[in-house]
């Protein structure tokens, strides 16, 4: 074993992980990476498949980036925003509000941001502040509720955990959380109300039902006001569900339900931290930066009044995170000073001048025409590319938003019979693709497929046909070189 391996393996502790099983085997130590390959301590390369955890938009060392943290680092990498304002920090509060009240989306105006350092902070900090607006409003005896979807994952500080219902990671922690209530979240494949039988396309495009899902919602917004305990705010993943196994939303759901939302005057969280940046947005067949939404929320003509960002907001280099809101939710912290209205909240990292720099140089790279190119193609090449996947028996559903893809691995098509978890179905595919020199992790039985923008059609071939390989060679008849070996 590499002696930094070693290292690894007497003193770190990996997160979401059974360290009894990481023991057994020699981790894959990443030393270096170049577009959307990455390079291990052996020298072996691999495709980075989930963007390094749905971080990454642009590439790994894109020079851009690089530049733009070098250029920063040479006058100061890190003042307080206690006390301080900073230059980079400014100009992308800036250029943040710009691209979250796009002309085509009407709405509510996010007019101001709060930096933090991940996602969990970044709803956190909308949290809080949606909790403060709503006792100012209805009176310090109030106390405040908050709506979520079943299945919902937020993050993993004590306030994102209540607020997400992944009953897998969150029972554990149940005593220490405050209480959100869950409510049906659209899931097409496996939806008790779809009269469709499995086909071999997208649950979306072929469900028969009644909208039963946003029914759900109403109801409960219904009966919460008539007990006289109307909902603060509604919390969601626009777009799609990520950490719950990358469940789309059918078109239209985002626009009935935030109608209702606004109906029961509820504020609405939009927690894009893995949607946003266009990660789960679909660029139009003729790309026209004016069009291409950067968030699902507006590609469903829908403005939040919390819009959290996260994951790439650094291009995925530097962690760093934004909580936008409203000139209301604002104002509802002014005051004079000894009325104590002070939003008391901070991280000391918040509005770092390095994470700022890279994010502006990341937006930069968004918002250019080769960008947009590129994520038109990455979205068409996925589309085309993974229609061959439905040869395969194990696969169930294949779902995709912009170049967020979620494969979910079934027993029995026919029957949708999901394997169970302890048979650790999704992490051996995953295995079985590393060993090709792909990488990527599963969430349950689903694969998540998420490459930076930057992948090539080739690339794209070459992932998408590694995970046929492994789906195969891990659910289907042993090969004859399999045979051979044994025999040996
Ligand atoms: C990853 C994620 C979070 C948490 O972000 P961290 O940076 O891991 O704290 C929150 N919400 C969504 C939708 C996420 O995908």
């Amino acid at each position: 074993m590499h002696p930094v391996a070693r290292l690894d393996h007497r003193h770190v502790w990996h997160p979401f992980t059974q360290m009894q099983d990481w023991l057994k085997e020699e981790p894959c130590v990443l030393v270096a990476g170049r577009g959307a390959v990455l390079r291990d301590i052996h020298g072996r390369e691999y495709l980075d498949a989930n963007a390094s955890i749905w971080t990454n938009l642009h590439g790994h060392g894109h020079p851009r980036i690089n530049a733009a943290i070098r250029r920063q680092l040479a006058k100061v990498a890190h003042v307080s925003a206690l006390g301080f304002a900073n230059e980079p920090a400014s100009h992308l509060a800036e250029r943040l509000v710009r691209i979250a009240n796009p002309r085509l989306v009407s709405g509510p105006r996010l007019g101001k941001v709060f930096f933090s350092d991940d996602g969990s902070t970044a709803l956190e900090v909308a949290l809080k502040q949606a909790y403060e607006v709503s006792r100012r409003s209805r009176g310090p005896k109030h106390r405040p509720r908050f709506l979520s979807l079943k299945g919902a994952y937020h993050g993993d500080t004590i306030g994102a955990v209540s607020l997400g219902h992944v009953d897998l990671f969150h029972r554990a922690y149940s005593g220490l959380l405050f209480r959100s209530d869950a409510v049906m979240a659209p899931y097409c494949y496996r939806c008790p109300h779809n009269r469709a039988a499995p086909e071999r396309a997208d649950a979306r495009t072929t469900r028969r039902c009644q909208w039963e899902c946003v029914d759900a919602v109403a109801r409960r917004l219904e009966s919460a006001r008539k007990r006289g305990t109307s909902y603060s705010a509604f919390v969601v993943e626009p777009g799609m569900q990520g950490a719950a196994g990358m469940i789309p939303q059918p078109p239209g759901w985002l626009r009935r339900v935030a109608g209702l939302v606004r109906e029961h005057g509820a504020l609405l969280i939009a927690d894009e931290v893995m949607t946003g940046l266009g990660r789960a947005c679909e660029v139009p067949a003729s790309p026209d930066s004016a069009k291409a939404p950067l968030f699902a929320s507006h590609q469903e003509g829908v403005q939040p009044d919390f819009l959290c960002i996260a994951k790439g907001l650094t291009g995925g280099y530097l962690p760093m995170a934004a909580t936008l809101t409203t000139r209301e939710v604002f104002d509802a912290f002014l005051g004079e000073y000894p009325e104590f209205k002070t939003f008391f909240h901070g991280h000391t990292f918040t509005a770092n001048p390095l994470g700022a720099a890279a994010a502006l140089a990341s937006l930069d790279l968004l918002e250019s025409r080769p960008s947009l190119e590129a994520r038109a193609r990455l979205q068409s090449t996925l589309e085309t590319e993974l229609a061959s996947l439905w040869s395969l028996p194990w696969v169930g559903d294949i779902r995709r938003n912009g170049s967020a893809v979620g494969v979910e691995l079934v027993r029995d098509w026919t029957q949708r019979t999901p394997f169970d978890l302890r048979e650790q179905a999704g992490i051996r595919v995953c295995r079985a693709m590393a060993r090709r020199g792909v990488l990527t992790r599963p969430i349950g039985n689903v694969v998540v497929l998420m490459p930076p923008y930057c992948t090539t059609p080739r690339q794209v071939r070459v992932l998408v046909a590694t995970l046929r390989e492994a789906i195969a060679e891990t659910f289907g008849p042993p090969s004859g070189r399999l045979l051979a070996a044994k025999r040996i």
